[in-house]
C-alpha cells in the first residue's frame, strides 16, 4: 500500500478529491453530497452538544440509537431485533465491515465477494489473514453469472459479502441472486455479510435486505450508517444487525479498534432514523432525478452508459469515445472537460483490470445544477 516515495498511497477517492482540488474541475469522483442534510437532523447534533452528551456513550451504541435502529428495521423491511444483544454501533459501516471480519474470519478462509467492489473490502480481507474470491459483474447489467456464484461458494467458504444497492456500478441484484446467495450460504454452512448504505438510494425499485429472506436471518450480519441517508459522511455513525452472539463476537473487536464512536451525532441520527416516510420516499426520487441528469449528460458527451438502480453512481464507457484506458482518461479529463471521475479497475482485484478497463464511474451526488454544468462541460467530449 505504500507509494513510490515510500509514503501511505492515498486511497483512489483522496486522490481524486485532490485532483479536483488542483485544477478547479467538478467533483464526481468521491461520492459524498454537495448539499446539507434534513435540518431535524443537524439540529439535534448541536443539542446533544450543547447538553453535554460529549463523553464516552454506552459501548453497543446508544440505548436511544439502538432502539431507533430497531424500529427503522422494522417499518421499512418487518425484521425484528432486540436493542439489547442483536444491533452493534459502529464507526460508519466500514468499521462494522471490518470489525465483522476481524472477528468472524480464521485465517486462509475465503470471502465470496462481487467484482467491482468498494476499495476497503479487499484491505480489511487482507488484514484478517483471509482470501477473496471475486465473482465478476459485468458490463452493462452487472448481475452476477449464477453458475459462476454457485461455483465460487464452497465448504472453504466463510462469508459471502454482499453490496445491495452496489457501488461503484449501481446495480440492484434481482431476487433470484439474492435468493441464490441464501441458498449457497446454507448448504456451505457461510455467514452473509450484507453491505446496505445505499438502502435508501434505491430509486428503480424498494430495497429488500437479504436478512429478511427465509433463512436468512440466523446467518447474516446486515450493516448500515447514516452517512448517505441523512447526507452526514463525515459523522460515521453506522451499526449492524445480527444474532446476538455474532453481534457478541464482532464487539470483542469493535471494543479494541474504536471502543466507542461519535456521541452527539447518535441522538442525531436516531431522529434522522425516526423521520417520516416522505423523508425517504423524497430522498429516493431526488436521487433518481440527479441520476438521471447525469445520465443525460454522459449520453450527450457520447459516452455508453450503464443506468444505475441505486445508489450515488453512474458507469459510463469511455471506449465509445476512443479511450481505452479509464486510468489514463481520469487523469486527463480534468484538462479535457473540468470533471472528475474513478475508474473503475480502482475496485477490481489486478486479475481483472483488462475487463473494466476502459469504464469510469461517476457521482450523481451533488446539485442539479452542478449536474448540468458538468454534463455542459462533457459536452465538449463529443
Ligand atoms: N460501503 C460502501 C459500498 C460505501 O460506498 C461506503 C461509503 N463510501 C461505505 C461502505 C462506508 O460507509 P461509512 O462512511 O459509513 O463508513
Ligand atoms: N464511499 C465513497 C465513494 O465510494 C467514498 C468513501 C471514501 O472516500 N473512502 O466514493
Amino acid at each position: 500500500l505504500l507509494g513510490a516515495d515510500g509514503e501511505v498511497a492515498p486511497t483512489i477517492f483522496a486522490e481524486m478529491s485532490a485532483l479536483a482540488g488542483r485544477t478547479g474541475a467538478i467533483n464526481l469522483g468521491q461520492g459524498f453530497p454537495d448539499d446539507e442534510g434534513p435540518a431535524e437532523v443537524l439540529e439535534a447534533a448541536r443539542r446533544a452538544i450543547a447538553d453535554g452528551q460529549n463523553q464516552y456513550p454506552p459501548g453497543r451504541g446508544t440505548p436511544d440509537l439502538r432502539a431507533a435502529i430497531a424500529e427503522h428495521q422494522e417499518r421499512f423491511y418487518g425484521l425484528s431485533w432486540d436493542p439489547g444483544s442483536e444491533i452493534l454501533v459502529t464507526a460508519g459501516a466500514t468499521e462494522a465491515l471490518t470489525a465483522s471480519l476481524l472477528a468472524l474470519l480464521e485465517p486462509g478462509d475465503e470471502v465470496v465477494v462481487f467484482e467491482p467492489f468498494y476499495d476497503s473490502y479487499a484491505a480489511a480481507i487482507a488484514l484478517a489473514g483471509a482470501r477473496l474470491v471475486p465473482v465478476r459483474l459485468r458490463w452493462p447489467g452487472f448481475q452476477p453469472d449464477p453458475e459462476e456464484l454457485a461455483a465460487a461458494v464452497t465448504d472453504r467458504t466463510r462469508a459471502i459479502l454482499v453490496n445491495d444497492p452496489h457501488n461503484p456500478t449501481g446495480t440492484m441484484f434481482t431476487a433470484e441472486v439474492r435468493s441464490l446467495v441464501v441458498e449457497l450460504a446454507e448448504r456451505h454452512d457461510a455467514l452473509i455479510i450484507t453491505d446496505e448504505v445505499y438502502e435508501h438510494l434505491a430509486f428503480a425499485r424498494a430495497h429488500s435486505p437479504i436478512a429478511a429472506i427465509p433463512g436468512a436471518r440466523d446467518r447474516t450480519i446486515s450493516i448500515s450508517s447514516g452517512g448517505k441517508t441523512f447526507r452526514t459522511t463525515g459523522w460515521k455513525i453506522g451499526w449492524l444487525t445480527a444474532p446476538a452472539e455474532l453481534v457478541t463476537a464482532i464487539l470483542t473487536v469493535k471494543q479494541y479498534l474504536t471502543y466507542v464512536n461519535g456521541s452527539p451525532f447518535q441522538p442525531a441520527i436516531a431522529a434522522g432514523l425516526r423521520l417520516p416516510d416522505a423523508f425517504f420516499d423524497e430522498l429516493a426520487l431526488d436521487m433518481r432525478a440527479k441520476s438521471e441528469a447525469l445520465g443525460r449528460g454522459l449520453d450527450a458527451a457520447g459516452f455508453a452508459v450503464s443506468r444505475p438502480a441505486g445508489t450515488y453512481f453512474t458507469v459510463a464507457d469511455a471506449a465509445s469515445l476512443g479511450y481505452d484506458d479509464a486510468a489514463e482518461f481520469c487523469r486527463a479529463l480534468p484538462g479535457l472537460a473540468g470533471v472528475v471521475g474513478v475508474p473503475l479497475s480502482a475496485f477490481v482485484t489486478a486479475e481483472h483490470h483488462d475487463e473494466y478497463r476502459s469504464l469510469v464511474r461517476f457521482a450523481a451526488c451533488k446539485r442539479i445544477g452542478m449536474l448540468e454544468e458538468a454534463a455542459g462541460r462533457l459536452a465538449q467530449l463529443a
